[in-house]
């Protein structure tokens, strides 16, 4: 799984950072950076940050290659 964010949609709310700090800084008055794309352990926590975004930036792409 790999975290994208919509930067014409973020708002700098910092939602995510709370949810997940490892994954994503919000700088003060900016927008988020994602800090580590693929959550690994953090997925559920990366769940929660997309799920509790509320411009809905965010989401979770599966680009585990087809077998
Ligand atoms: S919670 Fe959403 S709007 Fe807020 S900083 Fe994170 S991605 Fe941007």
């Amino acid at each position: 799984m790999r975290l994208v964010v919509d930067l014409d949609l973020c708002q700098g709310h910092a939602v995510c950072q709370d949810e997940a700090p490892g994954l994503f800084n919000v700088p003060k008055s900016g927008q988020v950076e994602i800090v580590r794309a693929d959550p690994g352990d953090d997925l559920e926590a990366a769940r929660t940050a997309v799920r509790y975004c509320p411009t809905q930036a965010l989401s979770l792409v599966d680009d585990s290659p087809a077998d």
